[in-house]
Formats: C-alpha cells, sequence, structure tokens
C-alpha cells in the first residue's frame, strides 16, 4: 500500500466546537472479525486539514504501536495487519504457513490435537 493510501485510510479529523482532533486507526481482530478503534492523538484549535498536522502523522507513522514495516516484502502496513512487528500476515501465510486472521477459526478445526 502506497503510504499516501495507508494515510488516507489511517487517519481522521474529528471536530468538536472550536476545535480538530487528528485520530489514527488501529485495527484489531475479534476471533477472524475485523474491527477498528479511533485515538485522538492531537487537539488543536481551529478547522484544520490533515497537512495542518503533517509533524503529528509523521510522529505517528513512525509509532511501532499502529504501524510497521514487513520485513519481507518490505510493505508499510498498519500494525493489525500485522503477524508480528516485523512480519505481515500476508508472508506469514506465504513464506512461514502460518494462518493468519480470517482463517484462525478454520485452522482449529482443521487440526484439533495442535
Ligand atoms: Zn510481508
Amino acid at each position: 500500500m502506497s503510504r499516501e493510501n495507508l494515510i488516507t485510510e489511517s487517519f481522521r479529523l474529528v471536530r468538536f466546537a472550536d476545535r480538530t482532533h487528528l485520530q489514527v486507526r488501529s485495527v484489531h481482530w475479534d476471533g477472524h472479525i475485523p474491527y477498528e478503534r479511533w485515538h485522538t492523538v492531537s487537539r488543536r484549535r481551529g478547522e484544520l486539514q490533515i497537512s495542518d498536522f503533517a509533524q503529528q502523522v509523521e510522529r505517528r507513522l513512525g509509532d511501532l504501536r499502529f504501524f510497521a514495516t514487513c520485513k519481507e516484502c518490505q510493505e508499510f502496513l498498519a500494525r493489525g495487519w500485522m503477524h508480528q512487528v516485523d512480519l505481515c500476515q500476508a508472508c506469514a501465510t506465504k513464506n512461514h504457513g502460518v494462518i493468519c486472521g480470517a482463517s484462525r477459526r478454520g485452522r482449529r478445526h482443521l487440526h484439533p490435537h495442535g
């Protein structure tokens, strides 16, 4: 995913009265169902645009709680799509036989003793 797309889908602005809140999305799993949470990471007075928060966006993009780079495919992704901090789910599945996210329940079914 391009950095621009990642920013577009992972950050949003919410207005509260005279302030603009910058929020960053995190993705979590409830079994095989992904869900999102939004975290306010900056609040400033005025009607601002995402470009006004460029520094805060940069800082969060470098925050391993939210984003990381896969060591195998070099994709820069939200942590919710990572199998571990340096390995994405796609590579975990493709290169290591790990079954992630959507298939977790199926895995238990397929390997009842494992
Ligand atoms: Zn990868």
